[in-house]
């Protein structure tokens, strides 16, 4: 992969002005205006608080949400009052992205000040990854920092293009995340082994396709693991199962048998009468599932089999629930897993939206190697795509 600058490459900032793409991209109740979760404003903090101590005039953007253009809704100033108390220093907002009211701003940031810009999605040049935009962004500052992992996936003006105008470098969040998930997509420590689950093989095929292809194992659980045991023969009932990847399924089974490595498929699994958090359920095993019934979780048996795997392993990458764990009665199986994984020695790296707040559900975060920020970002990374964002960085610094 090509190299990009980190903080410490940028030379001296005192004084300087520095433009950071964070991702604060927050989950937020949009009738208080309260945010729910800070995670990801927690996770910049590292970078601006060394851009304050080299008394650089730092000067933040994000996007938040999907708004069609200007959307009080979707403004980042209750964003900046958080990160504020966070800081525990004043953050400067100001409502617009580009123009006289943010060069007033500014012009006013002395050494060390913070000033907030609002939602890069109100101006439509940023989805367009339009220059003018950036080069309107790059004129505002003297360097460029990316800490918005999350976004890199996309080819958006306030992440891959502003690069182009200005000495770039990524910060701590975005170095950590390319480090702990380059090491598991190029040069893991083995046995390497991969747990995959969540809704949909189709999802994730190219995920799998490199997985099969790399790991010295590969647990399959959750709604896919429904389509690998049809693989397999195994008749499901009323389950989610995939008819259109059934086929896919078969040749990733294969492939992992002729590189003789394990797959991992459920042993046995929670069935359901309904599709529904109540709905009355019992542990059975793949050829018992009753025609009118459905697997919404892996089993206890499942959890178990999965310690044994991994109990050699040296390197864990998790993505994907094993069972819809937003229902109590079906959540067993991924809050077993999370245990196993807490438990294990082996470095942990877990990516993927709702395998994140899983693994926040269950309480274990500190306990694991790395957990992504990244969501979408992480799982195209791990599929081996160049990220627009990160190639940015690259060119950027020759
Ligand atoms: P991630 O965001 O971590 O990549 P996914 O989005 O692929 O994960 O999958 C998460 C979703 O999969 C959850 O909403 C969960 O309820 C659902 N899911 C997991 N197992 C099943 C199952 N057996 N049947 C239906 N949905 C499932
Ligand atoms: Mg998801």
């Amino acid at each position: 992969m090509a190299s990009y600058r980190g903080l410490n490459d940028l030379g001296p900032l005192i004084g300087k002005r520095a433009l950071v793409r964070v991702d604060f991209n927050v989950p937020m109740d949009l009738q208080t205006h309260t945010i729910t979760d800070d995670t990801r404003i927690r996770a910049a903090l590292p970078t601006i608080r060394w851009l304050i101590g080299q008394s650089a005039r730092v000067i933040l953007m994000s996007h938040l949400g999907r708004p069609k253009g200007p959307d009080p809704k979707f403004s980042l100033k209750p964003v900046a009052e958080h990160l504020a108390t966070l800081l525990e220093r004043p953050v400067a907002f100001v409502g617009e992205l580009v123009g006289e009211a943010v060069n007033e701003a500014v012009a006013k940031l002395g050494p060390g000040d913070v000033l907030m810009l609002e939602n890069v999605r109100f101006h439509p040049g940023e989805t367009k990854n339009d220059p003018e935009l950036s080069r309107q962004l790059a004129s505002l500052a003297d360097v460029y920092v990316d800490d918005a992992f999350g976004s890199a996936h996309r080819a958006h003006a306030s992440v891959a293009g502003v690069p182009a105008f200005l000495p770039s470098a990524a910060g701590r969040l975005m170095e950590r995340e390319l480090t702990m998930l380059g090491e598991v997509l190029g040069n893991p420590d083995r046995p390497y082994w991969a747990i995959i689950g969540g809704a949909k093989v189709t999802d994730k095929v190219a995920l799998l396709d490199r997985l099969v292809a790399m790991t010295d194992g590969l647990v399959i659980g959750g709604g896919m693991a429904n389509t690998f045991l049809t693989a397999e023969g195994y008749d499901l009932g009323v389950s989610k199962v995939e008819a259109d990847a059934v086929a896919k399924a078969k040749t990733l089974l294969q492939q992992a048998r002729d590189r003789g490595i394990t797959i991992g498929l459920p042993v046995d699994l929670v069935v359901a009468e309904a599709f529904a958090p109540e709905a009355a359920h019992h542990v059975t095993t793949p050829d018992r599932v009753g025609n009118q019934e459905l697997a919404l979780d892996i089993g206890p048996l499942t959890v178990e089999a999965i310690r044994k795997w991994l109990s050699t392993a040296r390197t864990v990458f998790w993505n994907g629930p094993m069972g819809v764990f937003e229902w109590e009665a079906f959540s067993a199986g991924t809050m077993g897993v999370a245990r196993v994984l807490a438990e294990s020695t082996a470095k942990v790296v877990v990516g993927g939206g709702d395998s994140v707040a899983a693994v926040a559900k269950a309480g274990i975060t500190d306990r694991l190697t790395h957990v992504s920020t990244g969501g979408g970002a992480a799982l195209e990374f791990l599929e081996g795509k160049t990220l627009p964002g990160v190639l940015a960085l690259a060119k950027s610094s020759g």
